[in-house]
């Protein structure tokens, strides 16, 4: 039976205080799941992160961690590549204080490379990342590449598949909103997109990285460069559909951790949530 959290992207919207009240406040409005936005660096110390995941876990909330946008694994410039390594380091260290599981990460860009470059590049600098993590035993910390959704970044599925065959911490984040746009609206329209995603992940890795999957969710708008804005679920004229993702997911009986980026972050993981147990059962809503 497929089980699913579902959580905001950032602190809610409906939300006045500290950093470490979000997990009770998103309990109390019947949501389980939260990433912790490092988008502009980690900024958090210790003794913050280390109270958010003892609420988290006193609240059965789930947490994952979002790094810096400011990272770029596959920079040909020696200083961006030693930032960027830093940056994800920090990251992982921030996630083992506040018992993050997953820290989602945009890989790179391809700029001045080709392709197979640019992932060769990225994968020699997330070794260095796996030996940070191994070093400061946070092993229970997962690297996690997300699909991005503008075609100069480095980070299809395909390549982070890649990624993770060559960096055994790392698990694929499934962006659904950046497939989309990356492929300027010809995937994730259908049922058997969604199956074919999931089914690519466990035939190339196993049934780890789907224990649970992790995800992010938003309808999208894109251009001829892919992504351009997240919107509402409630956008009737953006696309993908929560709906259609949903059925594949229960079709194929994963358990998966919905994080929303819509700019109403909790409103519409309430609204997933709402969904979701419409279309799969109210069993498939995990407490
Ligand atoms: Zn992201």
């Amino acid at each position: 039976m497929a089980k699913f959290k579902f959580g905001p992207a950032g602190k809610p919207l409906s939300y006045r205080g500290s950093m470490h009240g979000v997990p009770g406040f998103l309990r109390g409005i019947g949501l389980n799941a939260f990433e912790y936005q490092a988008v502009r660096g980690v900024r958090i110390s210790e003794e913050q992160a280390r109270e958010l995941g003892l609420e988290a876990s006193k609240n059965g909330v789930l947490v994952s961690l979002h790094a810096p946008y400011f990272i770029n694994l596959s920079s040909l410039s020696e200083p961006t590549l030693t930032a960027s390594v830093e940056r994800l380091c920090e990251s992982v260290r921030a996630s083992m204080h506040m018992n993050a599981y997953v820290v989602v990460f945009h890989p790179g860009y391809y700029r001045g490379s080709t392709p197979r470059e640019a992932l060769n590049r990225t994968i020699s600098a997330l070794k260095k990342v796996e030996e940070f993590r191994n070093s400061i035993n946070a092993a229970s910390v997962w690297l996690g590449p997300e699909t991005v959704g503008k075609a100069s970044q480095l980070g299809s599925l395909e390549e982070n598949i890649e990624i993770c065959r060559a960096i055994s911490s790392c698990r694929p984040v499934i962006d659904w909103a950046h497939i989309y746009a990356r492929t300027r609206g010809s995937l994730i329209t259908s049922i058997d997109h969604v199956i074919k995603v999931v089914e690519e992940v466990e035939r190339e890795l196993g049934s780890g990285p789907v224990k649970p999957l992790h995800m992010h969710f938003s309808k999208i708008e894109y251009g001829r460069g892919g992504e351009r804005e997240h919107h509402a679920l409630s956008e009737a004229s953006y696309g993908p559909s929560f709906e259609l993702v949903c059925k594949g997911l229960t079709q194929v009986g994963v358990e998966g951790v919905f994080i929303s980026e819509s700019p109403l972050l909790e409103k519409d993981a309430l609204l997933m949530k709402d969904l979701c147990s419409r279309i799969c059962g109210v069993n498939c809503v995990a407490d």
